[in-house]
Protein backbone atom coordinates (compact mmCIF):
# COMPACT_ATOMS: atom_id res chain seq x y z
CA UNK A 1 0.00 0.00 0.00
CA UNK A 2 0.75 3.48 -0.29
CA UNK A 3 2.79 5.03 2.34
CA UNK A 4 1.59 8.18 2.96
CA UNK A 5 -1.50 7.43 3.12
CA UNK A 6 -0.76 4.39 5.66
CA UNK A 7 1.44 6.80 7.80
CA UNK A 8 -1.77 9.42 7.65
CA UNK A 9 -3.91 6.37 8.47
CA UNK A 10 -2.16 5.64 11.45
CA UNK A 11 -1.96 9.13 12.35
CA UNK A 12 -4.92 9.75 12.72
CA UNK A 13 -5.89 6.93 15.00
CA UNK A 14 -2.29 8.07 16.90
CA UNK A 15 -4.81 10.72 18.26
CA UNK A 16 -6.79 10.47 21.30
CA UNK A 17 -9.71 12.31 20.25
CA UNK A 18 -10.44 9.63 17.25
CA UNK A 19 -10.66 6.85 20.22
CA UNK A 20 -12.73 9.20 21.94
CA UNK A 21 -15.05 8.88 19.26
CA UNK A 22 -15.16 5.10 19.06
CA UNK A 23 -15.66 4.77 22.79
CA UNK A 24 -17.63 6.86 22.77
CA UNK A 25 -20.17 5.36 20.44
CA UNK A 26 -21.89 3.65 22.98
CA UNK A 27 -24.02 1.06 20.82
CA UNK A 28 -20.39 -0.14 19.59
CA UNK A 29 -18.57 -0.30 22.82
CA UNK A 30 -21.37 -1.73 24.77
CA UNK A 31 -22.60 -4.54 22.29
CA UNK A 32 -18.50 -5.49 22.02
CA UNK A 33 -18.58 -5.51 26.28
CA UNK A 34 -21.40 -7.42 26.43
CA UNK A 35 -20.13 -9.87 23.49
CA UNK A 36 -17.07 -10.41 25.71
CA UNK A 37 -18.45 -10.11 29.39
CA UNK A 38 -21.05 -12.81 28.44
CA UNK A 39 -19.08 -15.36 27.05
CA UNK A 40 -16.90 -16.12 30.15
CA UNK A 41 -16.45 -19.64 28.90
CA UNK A 42 -14.78 -18.22 25.54
CA UNK A 43 -12.09 -16.02 27.61
CA UNK A 44 -11.76 -17.83 31.38
CA UNK A 45 -7.91 -18.92 30.76
CA UNK A 46 -7.57 -17.74 27.64
CA UNK A 47 -4.67 -16.48 24.78
CA UNK A 48 -6.25 -13.57 22.72
CA UNK A 49 -4.93 -11.39 20.60
CA UNK A 50 -6.60 -7.53 20.33
CA UNK A 51 -5.88 -7.08 16.25
CA UNK A 52 -5.78 -3.31 16.37
CA UNK A 53 -6.57 -2.30 20.20
CA UNK A 54 -6.26 1.30 19.63
CA UNK A 55 -6.64 2.45 23.38
CA UNK A 56 -6.74 -0.86 24.64
CA UNK A 57 -10.56 -1.15 25.44
CA UNK A 58 -11.84 -4.75 24.14
CA UNK A 59 -8.13 -6.04 25.93
CA UNK A 60 -9.66 -5.26 28.90
CA UNK A 61 -12.22 -6.33 28.42
CA UNK A 62 -10.90 -9.22 27.54
CA UNK A 63 -9.01 -9.85 30.72
CA UNK A 64 -12.44 -8.85 33.11
CA UNK A 65 -13.85 -11.76 31.09
CA UNK A 66 -10.93 -13.93 32.35
CA UNK A 67 -8.46 -14.14 29.56
CA UNK A 68 -5.18 -15.36 30.93
CA UNK A 69 -2.81 -12.99 28.28
CA UNK A 70 -3.86 -10.60 25.40
CA UNK A 71 -1.60 -9.20 23.07
CA UNK A 72 -3.04 -6.12 21.91
CA UNK A 73 -1.36 -5.15 18.74
CA UNK A 74 -1.51 -1.48 17.63
CA UNK A 75 0.49 -0.03 15.14
CA UNK A 76 0.09 3.68 15.39
CA UNK A 77 1.22 5.20 18.25
CA UNK A 78 -1.40 5.04 20.28
CA UNK A 79 0.47 1.68 21.81
CA UNK A 80 2.06 4.48 23.95
CA UNK A 81 -1.59 5.00 25.32
CA UNK A 82 -2.94 1.89 25.60
CA UNK A 83 0.22 0.31 27.76
CA UNK A 84 -0.63 3.50 30.43
CA UNK A 85 -3.94 2.70 30.41
CA UNK A 86 -2.71 -1.36 31.28
CA UNK A 87 -0.89 -0.23 33.56
CA UNK A 88 -3.17 2.10 35.63
CA UNK A 89 -6.22 -0.86 35.75
CA UNK A 90 -3.81 -3.60 37.66
CA UNK A 91 -5.91 -7.01 38.61
CA UNK A 92 -6.84 -6.93 34.54
CA UNK A 93 -4.16 -4.97 32.91
CA UNK A 94 -1.46 -6.54 33.85
CA UNK A 95 -2.33 -9.40 31.56
CA UNK A 96 -2.07 -7.46 28.45
CA UNK A 97 0.84 -7.61 26.76
CA UNK A 98 0.80 -4.34 24.06
CA UNK A 99 2.85 -4.95 20.88
CA UNK A 100 3.72 -1.84 18.89
CA UNK A 101 3.57 -2.50 15.63
CA UNK A 102 1.58 -4.04 12.28
CA UNK A 103 0.00 -7.08 13.21
CA UNK A 104 1.25 -8.18 9.58
CA UNK A 105 5.06 -7.59 11.27
CA UNK A 106 4.68 -8.57 15.08
CA UNK A 107 6.12 -11.04 16.59
CA UNK A 108 3.94 -12.55 19.19
CA UNK A 109 5.29 -15.79 21.55
CA UNK A 110 2.44 -18.47 20.74
CA UNK A 111 -0.79 -19.29 19.16
CA UNK A 112 -4.32 -17.38 20.55
CA UNK A 113 -7.70 -19.37 21.12
CA UNK A 114 -9.67 -15.53 20.24
CA UNK A 115 -8.90 -12.99 18.34
CA UNK A 116 -10.92 -9.71 18.91
CA UNK A 117 -10.85 -6.59 16.93
CA UNK A 118 -12.99 -3.85 15.63
CA UNK A 119 -11.86 -3.85 11.88
CA UNK A 120 -15.00 -2.04 10.30
CA UNK A 121 -15.20 0.87 8.37
CA UNK A 122 -17.84 2.84 6.56
CA UNK A 123 -19.52 -0.24 3.42
CA UNK A 124 -17.57 -2.72 6.21
CA UNK A 125 -14.49 -3.34 4.34
CA UNK A 126 -13.52 0.03 3.98
CA UNK A 127 -10.02 1.11 5.90
CA UNK A 128 -9.38 -2.65 4.40
CA UNK A 129 -8.56 -3.07 8.01
CA UNK A 130 -10.77 -6.60 7.67
CA UNK A 131 -7.92 -7.80 5.71
CA UNK A 132 -5.62 -7.90 8.46
CA UNK A 133 -8.05 -9.20 10.75
CA UNK A 134 -8.01 -12.44 8.52
CA UNK A 135 -4.18 -12.15 8.12
CA UNK A 136 -4.04 -12.15 12.04
CA UNK A 137 -6.79 -15.18 11.65
CA UNK A 138 -4.16 -17.44 9.33
CA UNK A 139 -0.93 -16.38 11.45
CA UNK A 140 -2.14 -15.92 14.98
CA UNK A 141 -5.12 -18.20 15.45
CA UNK A 142 -5.31 -21.82 16.48
CA UNK A 143 -7.20 -24.06 15.00
CA UNK A 144 -10.69 -23.85 15.61
CA UNK A 145 -10.37 -20.28 17.49
CA UNK A 146 -12.80 -18.24 17.86
CA UNK A 147 -13.19 -14.38 16.73
CA UNK A 148 -15.04 -11.97 17.75
CA UNK A 149 -16.91 -10.88 15.41
CA UNK A 150 -17.08 -13.94 13.34
CA UNK A 151 -19.00 -12.74 10.40
CA UNK A 152 -20.30 -9.38 9.26
CA UNK A 153 -22.99 -8.50 6.46
CA UNK A 154 -23.49 -5.82 3.99
CA UNK A 155 -26.65 -4.86 3.31
CA UNK A 156 -28.06 -3.13 -0.12
CA UNK A 157 -31.67 -1.75 -0.94
CA UNK A 158 -32.90 1.17 -3.38
CA UNK A 159 -34.13 4.25 -2.43
CA UNK A 160 -35.86 7.21 -3.43
CA UNK A 161 -35.04 10.41 -2.19
CA UNK A 162 -36.08 13.47 -3.84
CA UNK A 163 -34.81 16.43 -1.25
CA UNK A 164 -31.24 14.30 -1.40
CA UNK A 165 -30.74 14.34 -5.32
CA UNK A 166 -31.80 17.89 -5.33
CA UNK A 167 -29.49 19.02 -2.82
CA UNK A 168 -26.63 17.68 -4.71
CA UNK A 169 -27.86 18.71 -8.01
CA UNK A 170 -28.42 22.12 -7.80
CA UNK A 171 -24.42 22.49 -5.62
CA UNK A 172 -23.35 22.37 -9.60
CA UNK A 173 -26.02 24.50 -11.27
CA UNK A 174 -23.01 27.01 -10.29
CA UNK A 175 -21.50 26.62 -13.19
CA UNK A 176 -24.67 26.64 -15.09
CA UNK A 177 -23.72 30.51 -15.50
CA UNK A 178 -22.58 31.62 -19.23
CA UNK A 179 -21.50 35.00 -17.79
CA UNK A 180 -19.54 34.95 -14.64
CA UNK A 181 -17.38 38.33 -13.99
CA UNK A 182 -17.88 37.88 -18.39
CA UNK A 183 -16.70 34.18 -17.89
CA UNK A 184 -18.37 31.27 -19.63
CA UNK A 185 -18.32 28.55 -16.91
CA UNK A 186 -20.52 25.92 -18.63
CA UNK A 187 -17.77 24.02 -19.79
CA UNK A 188 -17.16 22.57 -16.21
CA UNK A 189 -20.71 21.99 -15.35
CA UNK A 190 -20.58 18.25 -15.90
CA UNK A 191 -17.35 17.60 -14.40
CA UNK A 192 -18.54 19.54 -11.27
CA UNK A 193 -21.89 16.98 -11.31
CA UNK A 194 -19.69 14.56 -11.74
CA UNK A 195 -18.19 15.25 -8.66
CA UNK A 196 -20.23 15.78 -6.22
CA UNK A 197 -22.37 12.51 -7.21
CA UNK A 198 -19.20 10.67 -7.15
CA UNK A 199 -19.01 11.30 -3.82
CA UNK A 200 -20.81 8.97 -0.96
CA UNK A 201 -23.70 10.49 1.10
CA UNK A 202 -22.70 9.54 4.88
CA UNK A 203 -25.43 10.03 7.14
CA UNK A 204 -28.38 8.67 8.68
CA UNK A 205 -31.22 7.04 6.28
CA UNK A 206 -35.02 7.57 6.98
CA UNK A 207 -36.29 4.36 6.85
CA UNK A 208 -39.10 5.30 4.73
CA UNK A 209 -36.74 6.74 1.59
CA UNK A 210 -35.98 2.74 1.37
CA UNK A 211 -37.99 1.45 -1.59
CA UNK A 212 -36.96 -1.84 -1.75
CA UNK A 213 -36.06 -5.68 -0.60
CA UNK A 214 -32.71 -5.52 0.77
CA UNK A 215 -29.69 -7.87 -0.84
CA UNK A 216 -27.35 -8.99 1.65
CA UNK A 217 -23.45 -10.26 1.49
CA UNK A 218 -22.33 -11.84 4.08
CA UNK A 219 -18.36 -12.23 4.86
CA UNK A 220 -17.46 -14.57 6.91
CA UNK A 221 -14.53 -13.66 8.77
CA UNK A 222 -13.46 -17.28 9.35
CA UNK A 223 -12.94 -18.38 6.00
CA UNK A 224 -12.56 -15.21 4.00
CA UNK A 225 -9.00 -14.66 1.59
CA UNK A 226 -7.21 -11.43 1.48
CA UNK A 227 -8.05 -11.82 -2.26
CA UNK A 228 -11.60 -12.33 -1.70
CA UNK A 229 -11.61 -9.09 0.05
CA UNK A 230 -10.06 -7.01 -2.33
CA UNK A 231 -12.56 -7.57 -5.26
CA UNK A 232 -16.57 -7.95 -4.14
CA UNK A 233 -18.97 -8.38 -6.81
CA UNK A 234 -22.82 -8.25 -5.49
CA UNK A 235 -25.39 -8.96 -7.71
CA UNK A 236 -28.35 -6.63 -7.12
CA UNK A 237 -32.20 -7.77 -7.90
CA UNK A 238 -34.38 -5.22 -6.17
CA UNK A 239 -38.07 -5.55 -6.55
CA UNK A 240 -39.57 -2.09 -6.26
CA UNK A 241 -43.46 -2.26 -4.39
CA UNK A 242 -44.75 1.00 -5.33
CA UNK A 243 -44.16 3.34 -8.87
CA UNK A 244 -41.56 5.71 -7.84
CA UNK A 245 -37.97 7.23 -8.96
CA UNK A 246 -34.90 5.30 -7.72
CA UNK A 247 -32.09 7.46 -6.89
CA UNK A 248 -29.56 5.28 -5.60
CA UNK A 249 -28.07 2.06 -3.61
CA UNK A 250 -28.73 2.54 0.79
CA UNK A 251 -26.48 0.45 2.31
CA UNK A 252 -25.35 -0.26 6.16
CA UNK A 253 -23.61 -3.28 7.59
CA UNK A 254 -23.86 -5.59 11.10
CA UNK A 255 -21.73 -7.84 12.37
CA UNK A 256 -22.12 -10.86 14.55
CA UNK A 257 -20.64 -12.20 18.11
CA UNK A 258 -20.50 -16.04 17.77
CA UNK A 259 -20.18 -17.10 21.51
CA UNK A 260 -20.40 -20.43 23.22
CA UNK A 261 -22.86 -18.72 25.31
CA UNK A 262 -24.37 -15.79 23.63
CA UNK A 263 -24.96 -14.50 20.23
CA UNK A 264 -25.65 -10.92 19.72
CA UNK A 265 -25.53 -8.45 16.78
CA UNK A 266 -23.84 -4.90 16.47
CA UNK A 267 -26.46 -3.25 13.83
CA UNK A 268 -25.78 -0.55 11.95
CA UNK A 269 -29.12 -0.37 10.06
CA UNK A 270 -31.37 2.67 9.70
CA UNK A 271 -33.80 3.50 12.14
CA UNK A 272 -31.92 1.71 15.04
CA UNK A 273 -29.88 4.19 17.64
CA UNK A 274 -27.56 5.93 15.17
CA UNK A 275 -23.59 4.84 15.45
CA UNK A 276 -20.39 6.88 14.61
CA UNK A 277 -20.89 4.85 10.46
CA UNK A 278 -24.17 6.34 10.56
CA UNK A 279 -25.57 4.55 6.79
CA UNK A 280 -24.17 5.53 3.20
CA UNK A 281 -25.74 6.11 0.02
CA UNK A 282 -24.28 5.96 -3.42
CA UNK A 283 -26.35 8.66 -5.32
CA UNK A 284 -26.65 8.15 -9.05
CA UNK A 285 -26.50 11.08 -11.42
CA UNK A 286 -29.34 9.64 -13.20
CA UNK A 287 -31.71 8.23 -11.62
CA UNK A 288 -34.02 5.13 -12.61
CA UNK A 289 -38.00 5.57 -12.96
CA UNK A 290 -39.92 2.92 -11.86
CA UNK A 291 -43.64 2.78 -13.26
CA UNK A 292 -44.72 -0.46 -12.87
CA UNK A 293 -45.15 -1.37 -9.35
CA UNK A 294 -43.47 -4.57 -7.78
CA UNK A 295 -41.05 -4.07 -10.96
CA UNK A 296 -37.79 -5.53 -10.81
CA UNK A 297 -33.84 -2.93 -10.79
CA UNK A 298 -31.12 -4.70 -11.73
CA UNK A 299 -27.27 -4.61 -11.76
CA UNK A 300 -24.39 -4.93 -9.31
CA UNK A 301 -22.68 -3.21 -6.66
CA UNK A 302 -18.50 -4.01 -7.50
CA UNK A 303 -15.91 -2.91 -4.97
CA UNK A 304 -12.04 -2.45 -5.90
CA UNK A 305 -9.51 -2.21 -2.90
CA UNK A 306 -7.00 0.53 -4.05
CA UNK A 307 -3.51 1.20 -2.49
CA UNK A 308 -4.64 4.48 -0.68
CA UNK A 309 -6.42 2.12 2.61
CA UNK A 310 -9.95 2.49 0.35
CA UNK A 311 -12.32 1.44 -2.27
CA UNK A 312 -13.58 2.24 -5.96
CA UNK A 313 -17.38 1.76 -5.88
CA UNK A 314 -18.90 0.46 -9.33
CA UNK A 315 -22.42 0.38 -8.89
CA UNK A 316 -24.77 -0.57 -12.56
CA UNK A 317 -28.78 -0.36 -12.26
CA UNK A 318 -30.87 -1.33 -15.31
CA UNK A 319 -34.83 -1.09 -14.81
CA UNK A 320 -37.49 -1.61 -17.18
CA UNK A 321 -38.41 0.85 -20.62
CA UNK A 322 -39.82 3.81 -19.50
CA UNK A 323 -42.11 3.26 -23.00
CA UNK A 324 -43.24 -0.18 -24.30
CA UNK A 325 -40.80 -1.42 -27.06
CA UNK A 326 -38.08 1.74 -25.70
CA UNK A 327 -34.37 0.77 -24.62
CA UNK A 328 -33.82 -0.49 -20.85
CA UNK A 329 -33.19 2.26 -18.18
CA UNK A 330 -29.84 2.19 -17.30
CA UNK A 331 -27.40 4.32 -15.00
CA UNK A 332 -23.56 3.96 -13.86
CA UNK A 333 -22.03 5.35 -11.21
CA UNK A 334 -18.47 5.34 -9.68
CA UNK A 335 -17.44 6.35 -6.25
CA UNK A 336 -14.65 7.21 -3.81
CA UNK A 337 -15.20 5.64 -0.08
CA UNK A 338 -12.47 8.16 1.43
N1 LIG B 1 -9.89 -1.73 19.22
C1 LIG B 1 -10.05 -0.30 19.46
C2 LIG B 1 -9.67 0.55 18.26
C3 LIG B 1 -10.44 0.26 16.96
S1 LIG B 1 -9.95 1.30 15.59
C4 LIG B 1 -11.49 -0.04 19.87
O1 LIG B 1 -12.33 -0.90 19.61
O2 LIG B 1 -11.79 1.02 20.42
C5 LIG B 1 -8.81 0.27 14.73
C6 LIG B 1 -7.38 0.34 15.28
O3 LIG B 1 -6.62 -0.65 14.59
C7 LIG B 1 -6.69 1.67 15.06
O4 LIG B 1 -6.14 2.12 16.28
C8 LIG B 1 -5.60 1.37 14.03
O5 LIG B 1 -4.42 2.15 14.20
C9 LIG B 1 -5.34 -0.11 14.27
N2 LIG B 1 -4.85 -0.85 13.10
C10 LIG B 1 -5.35 -0.83 11.84
N3 LIG B 1 -4.69 -1.67 11.03
C11 LIG B 1 -3.73 -2.25 11.79
C12 LIG B 1 -2.71 -3.22 11.52
N4 LIG B 1 -2.56 -3.74 10.31
N5 LIG B 1 -1.90 -3.60 12.54
C13 LIG B 1 -2.04 -3.05 13.78
N6 LIG B 1 -2.97 -2.12 14.10
C14 LIG B 1 -3.83 -1.74 13.11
Amino acid sequence: TDKGSADLYFHYYGCLQHQQNMLQDYIRTGTYYAAIIENPADFRGKAVMDVGCGSGILSLFAAQAGARVVYAVEASDMAHHARALAAANPGIGDRIKVLHGKVEDVVVPEKVDVLVSEPMGTLLVNERMIESYVYARDKHLKPGGRMFPRLGRLHLCAFSDEALYGEVAQKSAFFDSSDFYGVDLTALRQPATSGYFGQVVVDQIPPNVLVSNCITHTLDFLTATEGQLQDITIPLSLQVALPCTVHGIASWFDVLFDGSQTQRWLSTAPGLPVTHWFQLRCLLETPLVVAQPGATVRGELRLLAHNRQSYDVHVVLQAPPLTPGGPMQESRGKFDLK
